[in-house]
């Protein structure tokens, strides 16, 4: 029991697994940004937050719209109406060669609750799961929750040879009779690594070796700009060892729509549909009409959104490397760059990744994340920046970099 204040109040008196969760720091980052935009007039440039900026395509919104003038507006299945699962099977399969079926399905609140329902599916107590880092926050976050335990495995970086690569070596050793899960996010955030097929390859054969369960989260698979992505789906043994988790927040601009989605086998679908149902009840319903018509209507837009995505990569690439101290490897996949800034703080005297973020926020209003944000500790020294934001703001935006590390190291 904790005891927070002398009059000890019940409602004080919370889960103390609680005090081990983190919360997410792109989201404290857009408030602040926020906050600083409001009460002092500066333009913010933001590298914060990952969402596109893109307009959700028209014709999704006017099917959405269309579901709200016909009344669909009820609740649906908690798996999700059929017509979106099938939509969801038939894309896996058409993209990956796979053989999933509807019922394998279940539409979340986003890719979160997809997450969310993976790993509290599985994880008890003591149970260790196995996270390659620098990692998107949240996996860690539901593992404490259930009292699993993080394991992390940092990610090898070599910034002139294949950027930011998993040390199958490493995953490998790091398994114990409590292991129970490895968590792969491919494309990857924050490092913007897409894992070749020979990594994939090798996972798979660690998790058929050594039995355990490989969460795999693919929200990013569209947005691949220079090799072939490789999804776990496409192996044929996938129902034995992977729960996928995937969603439309990315792919189509739809982050406010709250919409992901998770696969397994209809054995465990029908386990989790019990807990989905007791947390969610069902995603909402016209936003599933909606989603039906993203997979199955025009892809045009994603395709154009991915191609001005893969220029502003580029583009990003070339202006960091002339910051000061950065190092920077040009990533293959989702909207981020990760370049290495411990030089940068050596020439500048900052003691941390954090502080220079915070003064690149409060004194030059850019919004950039502190690679430690993305636990555990290999993001120490890196910085996190989104290029899902425009062409002038990314030019814009470096510009300040610059002027800020250049004044900061003494040099106008
Ligand atoms: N997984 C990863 C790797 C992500 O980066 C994000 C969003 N930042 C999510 C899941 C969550 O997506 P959603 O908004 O659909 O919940």
């Amino acid at each position: 029991m904790i005891v927070l204040n002398s009059k000890n109040k019940p409602t004080l008196n919370y889960n103390p697994v609680l005090d081990n969760i983190i919360g997410e720091g792109a989201f404290t980052y857009l408030a602040r940004a926020k906050e600083i935009a409001r009460t002092r007039g500066i333009r913010i440039v933001s590298f914060g937050i990952g969402q596109p900026d893109f307009p959700t395509p028209q014709h999704i919104i006017d099917e959405a719209k269309r579901a709200l003038d016909e009344g669909f507006t009820g609740y649906t299945e908690t798996a999700g109406i059929l017509e979106v699962r099938e939509a969801i099977a038939d894309y896996l399969n058409e993209r990956y060669k796979g053989d999933v079926k509807p019922d394998e399905v279940i539409v979340t609140t986003g890719a979160k609750t997809a997450i969310f329902l993976a790993i509290a599916t599985y994880i008890r107590e003591g149970d260790e799961v196995i996270i390659p880092e620098p990692s998107y926050p949240a996996y860690a976050q539901v593992v404490k929750l259930f009292k699993g335990k993080p394991k992390y495995v940092s990610l090898e970086w070599k910034v002139d040879t294949g950027g930011f690569l998993l040390d199958l070596t490493r995953i490998e050793e790091s398994i114990t009779p409590k292991t129970r899960m490895i968590i792969l996010n491919n494309p990857h955030n924050p490092t913007g690594a897409v894992f070749t097929k020979e990594q994939v390859d090798r996972l798979m054969e660690i998790a058929r070796e050594r039995n355990v369960i490989i969460v795999a989260d693919e929200i990013y698979d569209n947005f691949v700009y220079d090799i072939e992505f490789n999804s776990v789906l496409s192996y044929e043994d996938w129902r034995d060892y992977v729960v996928y988790v995937n969603g439309f927040s990315k792919t189509f601009s739809m982050t406010g729509w709250r919409l992901g989605y998770v696969v397994a086998r209809r054995e465990v679908i029908r386990k989790m549909l019990d807990l989905a149902v007791n947390i969610y009840s069902c995603a909402p319903s016209f936003a599933q009409k909606a989603a039906v018509i993203a997979l199955k209507g025009d892809w045009t837009p994603v395709k154009e959104m991915v191609k001005v995505f893969k220029a502003r990569r580029d583009l990003l690439y070339e202006l960091l490397k002339d910051v000061p101290g950065f190092e920077v490897w040009k990533s293959q996949g989702a909207f981020y760059m990760f370049p290495c800034v411990k030089k940068t703080l050596e020439l500048t005297g900052i003691s941390s990744e954090k502080e220079l973020a915070d003064i690149l926020l409060e004194k030059y209003g850019v919004v950039v994340l502190p690679g430690i944000l993305f636990p555990d500790k290999a993001g120490k020294g890196f910085l996190r920046l989104s290029f899902a934001t425009s062409f002038e703001d990314i030019r814009e935006g470096v510009k300040r970099i610059k002027e800020a590390i250049n004044e900061l190291s003494g040099k106008k």
